[in-house]
């Protein structure tokens, strides 16, 4: 009797000590991830305020989504609203701030995914949609189609009762400035933060969206990875959500953001090590740069890139939330 007492006492004190911790090792409710892009840029050459300025775009970016979730919105809602954010903020490489081609012309590409049912929309090649990601939903949307580019997509986005702007909008001292400084040197090392999204809502959904201004000095006409879903862009309910960001070619090349969630599907692999597979080893192996920021159904999320830094943030429902650029 004395020994099942003992029993008895050892068992409460075990759920005791247990309790708190598979309580608190529950699935977030909801979890938001963002990138701003990634390169390889280094700390010391970055003014406090250039650095500043980006946390504060990513901090703004987060709090947008971040109240669609936690108000019960949907994972597409949080997405398209965060991007928003960020490609109207002139420090990143979407939107307003946007890179410049060998021609000097802004060439805008995004794309967005629903995880819930595998639908798209992507535009390319824009130059007068004040926010491509809108352009990208509508897409999705209000038409048949999943890509539309150029001028056809301008017009579609002006139909429905988008913001339309002149290619001037988009232009910024700062990345004119760096435009004439490469086109001087001939190299690429100006290249800045292309912007993502990723997010799991209340109601168990991913969705995922990427939007760029591209790589400075592209040709006329390139279309890299952030429209092409599967490259870019990618979300199923079934496994994840994630967003790329980096040097286009590799990604389309490698179906980046698909091949992640592949992985899970027929490998059973767990997220982290999915996207980490990816990234650090097969796209190394090609010198491939770039990252990748990732969500699953289970509120996991991933966040690796073979550069010096990406800009990046995420914040979930248990409270957990932080902004970086380098390695912490
Ligand atoms: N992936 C983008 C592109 O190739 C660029 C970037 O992420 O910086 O267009």
């Amino acid at each position: 009797m004395k020994n099942i007492k003992v029993m008895f006492l050892k068992i409460v004190a075990l759920v005791a000590i247990l309790l708190p911790l598979v309580l608190t090792a529950q699935k977030p409710d909801y979890v938001l991830v963002i990138h701003g892009g990634a390169g390889n840029m280094q700390e010391s050459k970055m003014t406090p305020e250039k650095l500043a300025d980006a946390h504060s775009g990513l901090q703004k970016a987060l709090d947008a989504g971040e109240n669609i979730l936690k108000a019960g919105g949907t994972a597409l809602d949080a997405v398209e609203a965060t991007i928003r954010v960020l490609e109207d903020c002139p420090v990143f490489n979407a939107g307003r701030g946007a890179v410049f081609n060998a021609d000097g012309q802004i060439e805008l590409d995004a794309s967005i995914m629903d995880g819930s049912n595998l639908q798209a929309g992507a535009v390319a090649g824009v130059h007068t949609i004040k926010n491509p990601i809108t352009a990208a939903r509508e897409v999705m949307e209000n038409s048949p189609h999943v890509l539309l580019i150029g001028l056809g997509a301008e017009k579609f986005a002006s139909q429905q009762g988008l913001e339309i702007v002149d290619p001037e909008y988009f232009r910024t001292e700062h990345s004119w400035n760096e435009y004439l400084r490469i086109k001087q040197r001939d190299d690429d090392s100006g290249r800045k933060g292309t912007v993502g999204a990723v997010a799991l809502d209340k109601h168990g959904n991913l969705a995922a969206g990427t939007s760029t201004g591209g790589m400075v000095m592209k040709k006329f006409g390139r279309v890299g990875d952030v429209p092409i879903i599967g490259a870019g862009t990618y979300a199923s309910n079934e496994t994840c959500a994630v967003s790329a960001t980096g040097h286009g070619e590799y990604f389309i090349r490698n179906v980046v953001s698909y091949d992640i969630s592949a992985l899970m599907l027929y490998k059973g692999m767990r997220l982290y090590d999915a996207a980490y597979s990816v990234v650090m080893d097969k796209l190394v192996r090609q010198k491939g740069n770039g990252g990748v920021i990732a969500v699953d159904k289970n509120g996991n999320i991933a966040m690796p890139y073979n550069t010096s830094g990406m800009y990046r943030g995420f914040v979930n429902s248990v409270g957990e939330t932080a902004v970086m650029i380098f390695a912490k």
